[in-house]
């Protein structure tokens, strides 16, 4: 199948309350071009420098997510411009992408990411701590970030009953942060779901799908 026959298929099957973000890392200009062509407006990548260049190729009317595991030094180098940035997990982090969006004159949307799986590998806040950070005197300080969510990874494994525990966990989290609204946390994203179990996520709660493969194809790492 093409990839506007897969996002077809895809867009056809989730509700309309739940936002598609096509994962295209590591994948071409041109198929990104082809799901653009094909009605796609938000992307995702992992890697900064590679968002950066697609951003300089294609059109300017498309929003960029970076959903992989941002280092604090080349937050610069997406501050012009990135939509959504979903993998806040530490206060630092955000207190330079403040100050990025600050010298750019914006207010940056970022989700704080929550580890939901039992595995080491995955990053993310605690519950406790996005809550500490949230009522945090130093958060209400930062004027140019805004807080609209929180997104998590489930444990690779093909334990279904484990993944929606996983994903209850970051619904309920979400319901208990909720309670913190603030100016600069304004919670309407709970982003969760990827090829593999983005109909589960749904059905868990989830307002917003990263799905890289089902869209563009298995990826070769080299
Ligand atoms: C790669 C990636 C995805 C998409 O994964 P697929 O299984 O290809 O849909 C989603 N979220 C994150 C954080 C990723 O790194």
């Amino acid at each position: 199948m093409s990839i506007q026959e897969n996002l077809n298929k895809i867009k056809s099957s989730i509700p309309e309350h739940v936002t598609l973000v096509a994962v295209s890392k590591t994948k071409p200009v041109s198929d990104l071009l082809e799901a653009y062509n094909a009605g796609q407006r938000i992307f995702g990548e992992n890697k900064i420098q590679e968002m950066v260049e697609k951003f300089e190729a294609l059109p300017k009317d498309i929003a960029w997510h970076m959903i992989g595991h941002v280092q604090s030094n080349k937050v610069k180098y997406m501050a012009p411009f990135v939509s959504l940035i979903h993998g806040v997990d530490k206060f630092s982090l955000l207190e330079e992408i403040n100050k990025q969006a600050k010298k750019n004159n914006r207010i940056i949307n970022c989700l704080l990411q929550i580890k939901i799986a039992e595995e080491d590998s995955k990053f993310g806040l605690s519950p406790e701590k996005a809550s500490e950070i949230l009522q945090s005197e130093a958060f209400s300080e930062l004027k140019n970030v805004k807080i609209v969510g929180v997104m998590g990874m489930a444990t690779f494994t093909d334990n279904q009953i484990q993944i929606e525990n996983e994903f209850s966990l970051l619904k309920e989290t979400f319901n208990t942060l909720k309670a913190l609204k603030s100016f600069n946390f304004q919670p309407e994203i709970i982003s969760m779901g990827m090829s593999g179990d983005y109909q589960l996520a749904i059905s868990c709660g989830s307002t917003m799908i990263r799905v890289g493969s089902s869209i563009f194809g298995e990826r070769n790492y080299l």
